[in-house]
């Protein structure tokens, strides 16, 4: 088993993909886990939560950060932050 553990989104059990955070973000580079199925129900329902506060056109995903912590990622489009998913941290860089 050389398996880095899989994240799994509580709200709808899909497998979350990494992303890595902006260099100059406050997670400076962090590899974050985010759920991007579009029929997430913490998906679909935050544009209408943001909506009822008066905040348009936002959403957000369920996000993981290293340490395990949930929280709600922004994205203004379905496919926001898609361009950040990359490969999955590897401890050697067998990238492919
Ligand atoms: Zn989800």
């Amino acid at each position: 088993m050389q398996m880095e553990k899989e994240q799994v989104c509580p709200y709808c059990g899909e497998k979350m993909d990494p992303i890595r955070t902006p260099e100059l973000s406050s997670w400076g580079g962090e590899i974050h886990y985010v759920c991007f199925n579009d029929e997430c129900t913490y998906y679909k329902n935050s544009w209408q939560v943001l909506d009822g506060q008066g905040i348009e056109r936002t959403g957000y995903r369920c996000r993981v950060d290293p340490r395990g912590v949930y929280g709600p990622m922004a994205v203004w489009s379905s496919d926001a932050l898609k361009n950040l998913k990359c490969a999955p941290p590897a401890p050697h860089a067998t990238a492919k």
